[in-house]
């Protein structure tokens, strides 16, 4: 039988110790610094270490530490659904060295972990690279020291081998440094597409992106006036790597997408069970976002974040609304999602405790949040009645109409358009998008979103989002392009 989530988990921690790594537990999804307002990767805890603190942590000196860190990224809350490779909340496995090894270790480590018939054990020939363009040092170790054959090799520019990405010309500032990212091909039943395609299109269901190691050696400071990027050197030259658990998964237990691996396959058949409808066409987008949500979710609100209108309360009640109306898409009337929590607590409980202590509350916040949102969507199906009524069997509903029931209640068109057509009555998509564009317009002056997400400050992240707010999947999704 393939590893489990759990167990792939538990044997990188065991191979970086086995190399002279602590362990150390993750870090809340409460961001450890005011840049962001989640923490979105591993190596966010370790940022003064990297500045040149002394590595001690409670009391135990170490420059070689591993941790499975729980991240949540915004700026992916709508890739949820649409790409089959984004969570809103991942596990991030990660080594770090604080001014110990460098490069070589970190590469021959990396390959050996993924290769090595007693971890991993991937096939060699379906792993690839990226580098960053001028990298020669990694471009040697990848082919002469690892053996990797040159073709398997990329090379980009800083919008894809920095971390974080285009550091040096937009920032942010602080530990920085180029990247060496690993790939593996899942083969031709995700495309046909080839490696050397990628260096154009950056988009594939074949080549999976599934770890970064990032060789953090300059701390970016303000550029100069003109804009010349300004790069020192850090006291001492660092490793930080993340490998997705979630996506090392899917490809070690050789599912279709992580919706197929054991932590998700169960919350799945459950939403088809309590829905009535299975998982299949086009519909499915409707699980996956349920699944995906309640699980990142039940981690945030048992980190202790409350559900609010602003910072992370806000966010959350977003992702839940999400979810919520995804349920609805499928049928289901009645609040569904906190009885979903339990199979999160079955899944990952053991790995992270607080899901366990902290499941009645959990359940309790997203039962009176999906609650809420109910009524807000009845309210929503009330004034949209009203609409159908004066426009009559055979009419139109203007896009402003649909625009507005989507605007005030979060009322999606898709459910406007259902609706709608039971009543005789089609909708002005093109009005209904048009209006959609001005307002993300809107949105988009004054917001940088997206970097911001990062380390860019959580103020802005936080307004590019309300203005946002599933905007782009709604989008996506009316233009059928939903994976
Ligand atoms: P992508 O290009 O696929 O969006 P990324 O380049 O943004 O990924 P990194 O910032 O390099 O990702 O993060 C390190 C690793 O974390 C990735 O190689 C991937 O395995 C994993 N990862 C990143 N974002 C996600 C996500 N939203 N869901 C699941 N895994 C992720
Ligand atoms: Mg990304
Ligand atoms: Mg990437
Ligand atoms: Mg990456």
């Amino acid at each position: 039988a393939p590893l489990t989530t759990a167990q792939i988990r538990e044997k990188f921690l065991q191979f970086f110790e086995s190399k002279g790594h602590l362990r150390l537990p993750s870090h809340s999804t409460i961001a450890p610094d005011p840049t962001t307002l989640f923490t979105v990767a591993g190596m966010q805890p370790f940022k003064e270490q990297f500045m040149g603190a002394p590595a001690v942590f409670d009391g135990q000196a170490s420059k070689r530490v591993t941790t499975a860190q729980k991240c949540l990224r915004v700026g992916d809350i709508e890739n949820v659904g649409r790409t089959l490779r984004h969570c809103s909340l991942l596990e991030m496995l990660g080594n770090f060295s604080f001014g110990d090894y460098f490069k070589r270790e970190a590469l021959t480590w990396a390959w050996e972990f993924l290769t090595s018939p007693e971890w991993m054990a991937l096939d060699k020939s379906r792993l690839y690279a990226t580098i960053y363009k001028d990298d020669e040092e990694a471009f040697s170790i990848w082919t002469q020291e690892i053996g990797l054959s040159e073709d398997h090799i990329l090379r980009f520019d800083a919008d894809e081998n920095f971390w974080p990405a285009d550091a040096p010309r937009e920032g942010p500032n602080g530990p920085c440094g180029p990247c060496s990212e690993i790939f593996y091909d899942r083969g031709p039943r995700y495309g046909e597409d080839t490696w050397a395609e990628y260096a154009d299109t950056r988009e594939s269901a074949r080549f999976l992106e599934i770890w970064n190691c990032v060789f953090p050696q300059y701390d970016r400071q303000d550029p100069l006036p003109d804009g010349t990027p300004v790069l020192k050197d850090l006291p001492f030259k660092n490793i930080d790597t993340g490998m997705g658990l979630e996506r090392i998964a899917t490809v070690v237990q050789d599912v279709y997408d992580f919706y197929s691996n054991d932590v998700f396959a169960p919350l799945i058949a459950r939403i088809a069970e309590l829905s009535g409808q299975p998982y299949e066409g086009p519909q499915n987008v409707s699980h996956r976002v349920v699944a995906e949500h309640v699980r990142s979710v039940s981690m945030v609100i048992a980190d202790g974040s409350a559900l609010s209108n602003t910072g992370r309360g806000y966010v959350i009640r977003k992702i839940l609304r999400r979810a919520s109306r995804h349920a609805y898409l499928l049928g289901l009337r009645e609040p569904v999602l906190h009885t979903l929590v339990p199979l999160v607590v079955e899944a990952m409980g053991s790995a992270y405790p607080e899901l366990k202590t902290e499941q009645a509350r959990v359940e309790a916040a997203i039962r009176s949040e999906e609650e809420r949102f109910l009524k807000t969507l009845e309210g929503g199906i009330q004034r949209l009645g009203g609409m159908l009524e004066s426009v009559g069997r055979g009419g139109t509903l203007g896009g402003e109409d649909a625009f507005l029931l989507y605007d005030t209640y979060g009322f999606p068109v898709d459910l406007t358009k259902e609706i709608a057509e039971e009543y005789g009555v089609s909708v002005d998509e093109a009005g209904y998008a048009e209006s959609l564009e001005n307002a993300q317009n809107i949105a988009r002056a004054g917001s940088k979103y997206g970097k911001s997400e990062l380390f860019g400050g959580s103020q802005e992240a936080l307004e590019g989002l309300s203005a946002t707010e599933f905007v782009g999947y709604d989008q996506l999704e009316a233009q059928g392009q939903v994976l």
